[in-house]
């Protein structure tokens, strides 16, 4: 076979190293002082992180191009990512975003993309990510029990 040898132009592992910084409004609810603060808790490097953000987000509104490398410049102020040993194999460090003002973390970054995405477009209205669900829960929660506290007998 005489024939030029070519290479894909696109292999997977093997992408362009130039990667887009998109950067990011400056519209956040981060709230640092939920951040874990036990010692078991490490900041890992986050640009994988901000790389997969930065996709979804793209893919989101349309604008992702098959073959590019997107990355985030930055988090959303008050939000960070930690890691800790899992407590079944602690070879293993598991990943979680913390910030959200619940005081809780969101364990992936599918879980986390609602609500970046609320705050990307202005955090105006309901978000529906799995963190501000439980708040609108509790919420609904505290209503419903003052209107059984408070009814009126009859
Ligand atoms: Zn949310």
């Amino acid at each position: 076979m005489s024939l030029p040898q070519r290479l894909p132009l696109v292999e997977e592992g093997h992408e362009s190293e130039d990667v887009v910084i998109i950067p990011i409004g400056s519209v956040s609810d981060g709230d640092k002082s939920t951040w874990p603060t036990e010692a078991r808790f490490g900041m890992p490097d986050d640009s994988s992180y901000r790389e997969k953000l930065a996709m979804l987000w793209l893919q989101k509104i349309g604008t992702y191009e098959e073959g590019m490398r997107y990355m985030l410049n930055r988090l959303p102020d008050g939000y960070a990512l930690f890691d800790r040993p899992r407590g079944t194999d602690p070879t293993i460090r598991d990943r979680f975003l913390w910030g959200h003002p619940i005081g809780q973390y969101f364990p992936s970054i599918l879980q986390f993309f609602p609500h970046f995405y609320h705050l990307m477009t202005g955090a105006a209205g309901p978000c529906h990510c799995m963190l501000c669900d439980k708040v609108a829960k509790r919420e609904q929660g505290s209503v419903l029990l003052q209107y059984f506290t408070f009814k009126p007998f009859r």
